[in-house]
């Protein structure tokens, strides 16, 4: 295992002004980089690239694991916490190139067709062209098709319609694209003045932003912690094994930071940092999900406790992986989950400082 350990830090006692530490135009701006890669499960290596080299200008040295997972360690004592997020997103892949050129494609992940239809969309040839386009139902105009309000929305009626002049699947083919490309959907990202984010894809981009704020702010000096840490972003969570694999032997704890759901049936909501007693692979550790609501009680945190009854995390894959490990889940409350999404910077500072008090 690679170690990490900007020098300087060695020594330094842990934290001050929790609340004055959180970096919005920082946070922001990552969310603006990361938003902007295309990374549906199995196409993320761009985003590990990015995430590799803004740790690396930080003095980290992280590592690329073989899955596609990044791996940087923050040495120090105590039990080892492993602190995860992931890269992936959801998206879509080329199924069929259908005789008219169109695309057939499926889901990666858990899209549903209904929340891309008449979005913007990129395919990414393995020879690295990328081609735009936009999804729709067959048969899309109103004028034409007078049934097209009725009709069901799923992948089987609905295709991808390339921004290039082909009327057949050779010209299709002529472009390079293939069978098994991968296709990004446009995110759509907006900040709000009144500071809500709207995009696609901020599951789990938010996390990843604040895991980068909280390595800037360790390599800066302005947070320190003796405990020894693991950033883990993981590949592949998406479609269910994310961070199965790779788990550093003396992991102790894995804190996961993905989204938290809003919904009639929770109380998360997009200013609370939620967390997660239990999801549908069932509860999380006791006594980390204890602390975490007592750190959140003791700093005067906004935050909800929420049971997600169909979601899984990289905290349960690691558990799957066999990991003796506690686990816990936090995130920013997000409305419309895998669907065009919304929440509000203050989620990510409560989530964020809960994260800060949690590793004090
Ligand atoms: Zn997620």
């Amino acid at each position: 295992m690679q170690k990490c350990i900007p020098l300087f830090l060695l020594g330094v006692k842990l934290m001050e002004k929790k609340h004055s530490i959180f970096d919005e135009e920082y946070v922001r701006k990552q969310l603006q980089a990361l938003l902007k890669i295309d990374s549906p499960t199995g196409y993320t290596s761009k985003v590990a690239d990015y995430i590799i080299s803004e740790l690396t200008d930080m003095g980290y040295t992280p590592s690329l694991k073989n899955k596609g997972s990044v791996i940087c360690t923050i040495d120090g004592d105590g039990t080892p916490l492993l602190l995860a997020a992931h890269i992936d997103t959801l998206g879509g892949i080329v199924s069929e190139i259908k005789p008219d050129g169109h695309l057939r494609i499926t889901s990666i992940g858990t899209l549903y067709a209904t929340s891309i239809e008449g979005e913007n969309c990129r395919v990414h040839t393995r020879s690295g062209k990328v081609y735009t386009g936009f999804f729709q139902m067959i048969d899309p105009s109103l004028h034409i098709n007078t049934n097209l309000q009725n009709q069901a929305r799923d992948f089987s009626n609905m295709e991808i319609i390339l921004d290039e002049k082909v009327y057949s699947e050779n010209d299709t083919r002529a472009l390079g694209v293939r069978v098994g490309d991968f296709v990004g959907f446009e995110q759509r990202t907006v900040f709000t003045e009144s500071g809500y984010i709207k995009s696609r894809f901020l599951d789990d981009t938010v996390s990843l932003s604040l895991l980068l704020l909280l390595a800037k702010k360790i390599a800066s000096g302005d947070v320190s912690t003796k405990r020894k840490l693991y950033l883990y972003f993981s590949a592949y969570e998406e479609v269910g094994h994310g961070a199965i694999s790779s788990i550093p032997e003396d992991t102790v704890e894995v804190l996961d930071l993905d989204i938290g759901c809003i919904g009639t049936e929770t109380t998360a909501s997009e200013t609370c940092v939620s967390i997660c007693a239990k999801d549908m692979f069932g509860p999380y550790n006791y006594e980390m999900t204890s602390k975490l609501i007592e750190t959140a009680e003791a700093e005067n945190i906004p935050y909800s406790i929420d049971i997600y009854p169909f979601y899984t995390s990289d905290a349960d894959s690691a558990l799957l992986s066999g990991a003796d490990i506690k686990h816990a889940l936090i995130g920013p409350g997000v409305c419309a989950t895998h669907g065009y999404e919304r929440t509000h910077m203050d989620s990510l500072l409560n989530t964020f400082r809960l994260l800060i008090g949690y590793i004090s």
